[in-house]
């Protein structure tokens, strides 16, 4: 035999996961370091992979095992088959990446009707030796042999019954006797062979079924959602370690720990123990278990022991750790031991502490938190103990669980939300005109649209909970009704939604607030302190701009002026200016809009000081501020109805002669008004049927506005100076940045650039200061990165506007992509990631490399950023750390997952390839 297949405990590489499993070095690992570990050896995942692929083991390994089980008999004095002092072992699976549920444990392997005898002679407990058999046999039976646990429990059940007892502890030998004997037989019948009397049997299948669990359907299932690829792990190990029992008296225990306490981080001794059990009991919940505490009263000795066993494993591992441990008569054993999986809170909490206890560096505590579960800290969850079953799923479309009543328009959200009611806003999809209703509101749910729907936008913008695109839910806005199958939802009723996963729940699911604590401050700092590239914030309102300064952010990278427009004061002002006729008239609403978006942009600089804000001229083509044609068509039909419903009410009083004018209010509204009302939502309609699109996303948008619309951007622009004028005055330290969206040749560039001029000048002369800001570029279509060293003339920075550029890259409207066809891409593996969320670094990122290059060349030094949704994921961080990029800029709550993966970027460039 060439490889070596088999290590004993005290001979294993502890540091060697991939070849040993997880389990399999630590126990190694932990042997070596002196901890009172049961002596046992590991069989490697290479040995499996061997199995695997000739389905047989390899050769001489069964003499190999044969050695070690000798080595364990000299080291615990029994021995394996014996009938006087017999050694029993489990057996264990335990592959490099910890797969739970993957393979049952086999406990008490090695007992046979001689070795059974051998158990009650040496231990003196009949009771004891039989609840050890029939357990080994059911476990060997399930596992090795592929028995149903249902054909042994219904024999458990049925003697339980006979003899009336409740509890499994309640069973005497005799009964357990019986029981074994009966289990015997369910293997006899259901694989027409007898038990496998011979030791070396049982052990040779168990090792195989181990091996053939690795291909199993679980497994495989398990490996390909979690992106478990070969080279994180590949075949499982066994680990053979000798029986060491927990349920042989009272001076007997099992217990499992956490080295602090993964639920809050606080340093103390955290887990719960059973006396007299044996280990899966303290899982299955047979018993409860007692916290650990309560051991350092029954036990004082022990508990010192373990306190002393908490201490080496945290200083040896330099990391919060889970481990099982066994008492038997009085002596401690530690079985397994792992890296604690905790909550965002704890884990920021034990890096902190880590680091001031002098364990870990700073480095070792950013990068052990992996950024994407700060998430967490940063919306409100969902009750971790809530029990209660969703109803519907839809896409998670903006973070957070919110729960309120059911409202299905804008303005009931308003007035509700106003007498201080927790409201969800329920719409087929949003448009513009419900904007208030999203003030009100604690969450939205939406039964169309996508990701990047307006629903979808807007809540995110907003930091609110959002669940779009639920298809399930039939929302009737008129009965004020939404169906799910047979459930009803009518206005009023309390719902819950859960932005992060999608779900939606009936009734009220109580919520966690989020909470920056001073350990997240502390924690970020240091990451700032090693991050190269900046973390910006994707804000339009000043409110926004102080929370994201208050997560940290040192900039704005994108500032969305038509979410300014959107607001319910400004809306009629911007209808009038596309309704508008005439250069004229449209002058005229631009001149009401002026002032209101130059005191936003004041607000926003000042939010920012003394950090850039970058404001991006209008982008998102003009009929999105006007309703659907559908609803203006309906609108009309109603106020023709109500004009015709007044003059009968007008035509029954005169007939009558019952008095000439209609009682208040309803004299008020004569037939000129309505006819005004009416003739405004016919311009409207005549205007959405001129600005329809075929493919408004490709169409009259973006600088194509400001080229046929010169006036809207110069007001703008206009707007931005004055901003930046009045806060120079006033001596605020500020950098305005000025950003044309959808640009594909220079030339409009020097368009754009040529208004700013005139209004620089004429705004410097009026304020008597001179002026600082910077004129830019978005880089957002394939065009504008092949010509981005012309571009670089005139731009003084770029920001990569990775959403719309992902959709000309690869050709797709993202809407469809994620409804129709993306989920089968990435299921297949036909691409692995959705590149909406996650950065194409080989395909958009690599025209992002040579824009950059490209621009810095015309402009070396040039400030290039990227402010698409991708900004804020960790792996798109990296490769724009990777690329040099200044900046990253993302919405705020995920400031704190950028700042982190910012440091990782840094800390981890070196291990860094792309894909
Ligand atoms: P899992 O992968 O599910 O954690 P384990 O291999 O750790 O499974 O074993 C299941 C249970 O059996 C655990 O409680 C463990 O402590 C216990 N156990 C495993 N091996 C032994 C042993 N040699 N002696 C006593 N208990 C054991
Ligand atoms: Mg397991
Ligand atoms: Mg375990």
């Amino acid at each position: 035999m060439t490889a070596q297949y088999i290590y004993a405990f005290h001979k294993g590489d502890g540091k060697n996961k991939v070849l040993l499993g997880g389990k399999g070095a630590n126990l190694c690992e932990m042997t070596q370091i002196g901890l009172n570990v049961p002596p046992g050896f590991v069989i490697t995942t290479e040995a499996c992979l061997d199995y695997l692929q000739n389905h047989q083991l390899p050769e001489g390994l069964m003499d190999e095992v044969r050695a070690n089980i000798a080595e364990i008999e000299a080291l615990s004095d029994k021995k394996f088959g014996d009938s006087e002092n017999p050694l029993l072992v489990s057996v264990r699976s335990g592959s490099a990446i910890s797969m739970p549920g993957m393979m049952d444990t086999i406990l008490n392997l090695g007992l046979n009707k001689l070795t059974l005898n051998g158990l009650i002679e040496h231990t003196g407990d009949t009771r004891f030796a039989y609840d050890a058999y029939r357990r080994f046999i059911q476990l060997f039976g399930k596992v090795a042999l592929g028995i149903d646990d249902e054909k042994f429990d219904h024999h458990f059940a049925e003697i339980k019954r006979q003899a009336g007892i409740k509890a499994d502890v309640g069973l005497d030998a005799e009964h357990l006797r019986q029981i074994s004997e009966l289990f015997l037989q369910v293997v006899q019948e259901e694989t027409g062979r007898p038990f496998p009397e011979d030791v070396y049997e049982q052990l040779e299948l168990s090792i195989k079924a181990v091996f053939n669990s690795w291909m199993g359907k679980r497994a495989v299932d398990y490996r390909r959602e979690f992106h478990i690829t070969p080279k994180m792990a590949n075949g499982t190990a066994v680990n053979v370690v000798t029986m060491v029992f927990g349920n042989m008296g009272n001076d007997c225990a099992t217990g499992v720990g956490f080295t602090r306490n993964p639920g809050t981080g606080v340093n103390e001794m955290y887990g719960e123990y059973l006396v007299n059990a044996q280990g899966e009991d303290v899982v299955a919940g047979i018993r409860t278990p007692k916290p650990v505490q309560e051991l350092s009263n029954e036990m004082p000795e022990i508990y010192r022991q373990l306190v002393d066993l908490r201490n080496k494993l945290e200083s040896h591992y330099k990391e919060v750790q889970d481990y099982e441990y066994t008492i038997e008569r009085g002596v401690l054993y530690c079985l397994q031991t792992r890296n604690g999986k905790m909550n965002a809170a704890a884990m920021v909490k034990t890096s902190v502490d880590m680091v001031a206890e002098g364990l870990i560096s700073k480095e070792k505590a950013l990068l052990r938190i992996n950024p994407e579960l700060l998430e967490q800290l940063l919306h409100p969850q969902l009750d971790p103990n809530n029990k209660i079953p969703s109803v519907a799923q839809g896409l998670p479309a903006s973070p957070g669980a919110a729960c309120g009543k059911c409202v299905f328009d804008a303005d009931s959200a308003e007035i509700l939300g106003r007498s201080g009611q927790a409201v969800i806003l329920l719409r087929e999809e949003t448009k513009p005109e419900d904007i208030h209703g999203f003030f009100a509101s604690q969450g939205i749910l939406t039964s169309r649209g996508g990701k990047t729907s307006h629903a979808a936008v807007v809540a995110r913008g907003m930091g609110k909970a959002c669940v779009a695109g639920a298809e399930d839910i039939k929302i009737d806005v008129r009965a004020r009704l939404a169906v799910i199958g047979d459930i009803h939802i009518r206005e009023g009723d309390t719902i819950t939604i859960d932005g992060s996963s999608g779900l939606i729940y009936l009734g009220r699911i109580d919520t966690i607030e989020p909470k920056f604590s001073e350990d997240l401050k502390t924690l970020l700092s240091w990451a700032d302190e090693y991050a190269v590239i900046k973390v910006h914030a994707n804000v339009d309102t000043p409110e926004r701009a102080q929370l994201a300064a208050s997560y940290g952010a040192t900039g704005i990278g994108l500032c969305r002026t038509e979410r300014m427009f959107n607001a319910s004061d400004r809306l009629p002002l911007v209808i009038d200016m596309i309704l508008a006729n005439t250069k004229e008239e449209r002058q005229e609403a631009l001149e009401k809009l002026f002032p209101i978006q130059r005191d936003d942009f004041r607000e926003l600089f000042e939010a920012m000081s003394p950090y850039p804000v970058t404001v991006r001229l209008l982008d998102p083509p003009m009929h999105e501020f006007l309703p659907g044609e559908h609803q203006l068509e309906e609108e009309i039909q109603a106020l023709n109805t109500y004009k015709t419903m007044i003059r009968g009410q007008q035509v029954t009083l005169d007939t009558l002669g019952e008095g000439s004018l209609l009682p208040a209010p309803f004299n008020q509204l004569n037939e000129e008004l309505i006819n005004k009302a009416i003739a405004k939502k016919e311009l409207m309609l005549k205007k959405v049927r001129e600005l329809y699109e075929v493919n408004p996303m490709l169409g009259h948008r973006g600088v194509r506005l400001g080229m046929s619309y010169p006036e809207i951007y110069q007001m703008q622009i206009r707007s931005i100076l004055e901003a930046a004028a009045i806060c120079t005055k006033q001596r605020k330290s500020i950098m305005p940045q000025i950003m044309v969206p959808q640009v594909i040749t220079v030339q409009e560039l020097i368009q754009v650039k040529k208004y700013v001029d005139q209004i620089q000048q004429e705004v410097e002369s009026q304020y008597g200061i001179a002026l600082d800001f910077k004129f830019g570029t978005m880089i957002e279509t394939v065009r504008a990165c092949t010509r981005a060293g012309h571009l670089a003339e005139v731009a003084e920075f770029f920001s990569f506007g990775t959403n719309d550029l992902t959709q000309a890259t690869f050709s797709f409207s993202r809407e469809d992509a994620e409804n129709k066809f993306l989920p089968l891409y990435n299921e297949t593996g036909l691409l692995e990631d959705n590149p909406f969320e996650v950065l194409d670094a080989k395909g958009v990122g690599q025209l992002m490399e040579m824009t950059a290059l490209a621009g810095r060349k015309t402009r070396p030094g040039m400030k290039i950023g990227i402010c698409g949704e991708q900004g804020g994921h960790p792996e798109s961080i990296r490769f724009c750390h990777h690329i040099k990029l200044d900046y990253v800029s993302c919405s705020a709550p995920r400031i704190p997952i950028a700042r982190l993966a910012a440091a990782h970027a840094k800390l981890l460039e070196n291990e860094y390839t792309i894909g």
